[in-house]
């Protein structure tokens, strides 16, 4: 018992170890996931009802040959300390325009496709001519393609950001501002910056089922951004309450686990179908 204290401390100090162990492994196993074909592309659709339309939204996955599934909240940090990051989004985008393509031939030809650009991805100064590029190799619409970006994102450099995104909107992308709500400054921006959409973050929506302040809050949100001329998606929508409600409140488009998971690309023409029949 006179060894608890110190028992403890080891203990502490060997779950630090592993914490920073297993980082270190992931940054170094980043460096040849995409030579060994270890990413790979999940789609999850964003519905709007009204229109009886149906988007996707890209999520990346990254199967690591020994440890499995890792999620990408955990490794695109990772990713975005080192310079990985840059190809990772590169690959991405490409991944998607491919699949885009794939989905168009299919008859799906007014499917928007959303990517998320994390904080690095989005300044880098090479950015732009990535993405023509890449479009024009492709062969698809930029008005095909949404950019999430999150509020960390666009608070950063707000000149330098505001010059960037109406670039990318000459180009007809449109932009959305993801995780929106979370960030202390998020009102701060909306007239400032020129984007075209926000996504309520999934703790806003998760919260309509906890108490009456969170309704009004999801209210508020979505009735402001509409006198701003935006369209608001909801993340994390899972019941059918919640999906009552944002139809209610004139919510755009939704998105969650209510209408689908994230799936590959070979289920997503069936689930696309099974939604636009809704
Ligand atoms: P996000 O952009 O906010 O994506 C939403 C996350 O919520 C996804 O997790 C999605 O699978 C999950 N989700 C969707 N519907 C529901 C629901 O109804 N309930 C619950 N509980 N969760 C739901 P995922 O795929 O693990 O992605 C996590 C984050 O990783 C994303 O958050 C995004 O920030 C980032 N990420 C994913 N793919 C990419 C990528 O290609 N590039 C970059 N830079 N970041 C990515
Ligand atoms: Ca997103
Ligand atoms: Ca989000
Ligand atoms: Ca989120």
């Amino acid at each position: 018992a006179k060894m608890n204290g110190v028992s403890h401390v080891v203990e502490y100090q060997s779950k630090l170890h592993d914490i920073f162990a297993k980082k270190i492994r992931l940054e170094n196993d980043l460096q040849v996931a995409l030579e060994n074909h270890e990413f790979s592309l999940y789609y999850q659709p964003k519905v709007n009802i009204r229109l009886g339309t149906v988007n996707v939204e890209a999520l990346i996955r990254w199967k690591h040959p020994q440890l499995g599934m890792i999620s990408p909240a955990e490794f695109i940090p990772i990713a975005e300390e080192t310079n990985v990051i840059d190809k990772i989004g590169t690959w991405v985008l490409q991944q998607a325009c491919h699949d885009l393509r794939g989905l168009q031939k299919m008859g799906f030809t007014s499917l928007k496709m959303a990517v998320n650009l994390s904080a690095r991805q989005f300044m880098d100064e090479h950015l732009e001519t990535m993405v023509s590029d890449i479009f024009a190799e492709a062969n698809v619409s930029p008005s095909s393609f949404v950019f999430e970006i999150t509020e960390t994102t666009v608070m950063k450099e707000p000149y330098e950001v505001i010059r960037i995104l109406q670039k990318l909107k000459q180009k007809g992308i449109t932009i959305a501002i993801d995780d929106f709500g979370v960030s202390y400054s998020s009102l701060n921006y909306l007239n400032r910056f020129p984007i075209d959409a926000v996504k309520i973050d999934r703790s806003f929506i998760r919260d309509l089922d906890e108490n009456h302040k969170g309704a009004e809050i999801v209210e508020a949100i979505i009735s402001l951004a509409h006198r701003l001329n935006l369209e608001v998606t909801a993340e994390g929508v899972e019941t059918e309450e919640q999906v009552r409600f944002l139809l209610e409140k004139g919510c755009d488009e939704m998105q969650g686990y209510y209408f689908s998971q994230p799936v590959p690309l070979e289920q997503l023409p069936s689930v696309l179908n099974d939604l636009q029949s809704l």
